[in-house]
């Protein structure tokens, strides 16, 4: 049987798959949790485990050929070493996760030995203080642990993810900067805030925008611009001259990508959400729990890929909070 492939409205060919694997979180950045804490789905509303791998061996006969895991915190769903060793076998090209780190130093060598290619590791400080005031917990040292687990199983190179939030750690640009020419193994890349869901308060004053951000780094550093791996990866990346590592500047504020965007979402309640700032979604429980056949949930999934938009509409139209999207 042949499946269609997954095209956005232009005809664009949509190839990597961000999904969600629980939306509970064993931190509470105060930028992606309420302080009221998370309204969760029940165990009834998430994606059971054979309907991941199910939708994963759809979407990969539908071309996609990159899946990142991502949650909440995915270390924190159950059953997370076995889901990624039958992820491993259905053929992608790539599977990576993005993770916390709090749990890593117990699950990297179980990720590496089931098949896991990579992971984005996300710490918004090097200072064990501040990580608990951005936290809310005290798990600094666990991650570290963790960093160290990670490459010693070859997890590698890590990607490390600060958000950089005005006035909360943006007085660390230059320390990551550093990390990044000490250690070959770790590519630094600063995001942009985003005012998504509890974000959404905060609007435009939390920014520092990624043209601000490499103007510090500049004043402290020389600088050369690399020429990117994956011309379709989001992040523009940099070497300090004469450094080991990368480090590189995501900015989907002030220069969105939406034009070399390959990518769909999935949450953890199996709502498809073709762009991160964008309210539409579309359910695929009622697809995978009703009676239909891979082929019809193929054709779903595809035509609700074709509605994406080329350009975004609206950065402040997304209520869902992060932590039930992915990032
Ligand atoms: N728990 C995992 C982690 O921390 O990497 C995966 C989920 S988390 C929602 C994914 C990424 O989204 C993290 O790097 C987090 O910092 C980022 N994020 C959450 N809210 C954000 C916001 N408002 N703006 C920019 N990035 C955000």
């Amino acid at each position: 049987m042949s499946f269609p492939k997954l095209c956005d409205a232009s005809g664009n060919p949509v190839t990597y798959l961000r999904l969600s694997v629980t939306d509970r979180c064993n931190l509470r950045c105060f930028y992606c949790v309420p302080e009221e804490g998370i309204c969760q789905s029940t165990q009834e509303e998430l994606l059971r485990t054979e309907e991941i791998i199910r939708l994963l061996q759809i979407a990969h006969l539908c071309g996609v050929n990159k899946v990142r895991l991502t949650g909440g915190e995915p270390l924190a769903r159950r059953g997370i070493g076995r889901m990624v060793r039958e992820i491993g076998k259905i053929g992608f090209r790539d599977i990576a996760m993005t993770t916390n780190g709090v749990l890593l130093h117990k699950f990297a060598p179980l990720l590496r030995e089931a098949g896991l290619h990579r992971i984005n590791l996300s710490l918004d400080s090097l200072r064990p203080d501040r990580f608990h005031t951005i936290t809310g917990r005290d798990y600094y040292d666990a991650v570290i642990k963790g960093l160290a687990a990670a490459r010693s199983v070859g997890l590698t190179p890590i990607k490390m993810n600060a958000v950089i939030v005005r006035g909360v750690n943006d007085d660390e640009i230059c320390d990551f900067v550093q990390m990044s020419a000490e250690q070959d193994d770790i590519e630094v890349r600063f995001i942009e805030y985003m005012p998504i869901g509890v974000g959404q308060g905060y609007r435009d004053e939390k920014l520092v925008s990624v043209a601000e951000m490499l103007g510090r780094v500049k004043e402290r550093y020389i600088v050369e611009a690399l020429t990117p791996d994956d011309p379709g990866a989001p992040a523009r990346m940099y070497r300090v001259v004469g450094g080991k590592g990368k480090f590189g500047f995501i900015s989907p504020m002030t220069q969105h990508f939406c034009n070399d965007c390959n990518r769909l979402r999935i949450t953890s309640d199996g709502k498809i959400k073709t762009c991160l700032f964008s309210r539409e979604e579309y359910d695929l429980l009622p697809w995978l729990r009703g009676k239909y056949g891979d082929r019809e949930i193929a054709d779903y999934l595809c035509q609700s890929v074709a509605r994406k938009a080329s350009e975004i509409d609206d950065k402040y139209s997304s209520s869902r909070n992060m932590t039930r999207i992915g990032g």
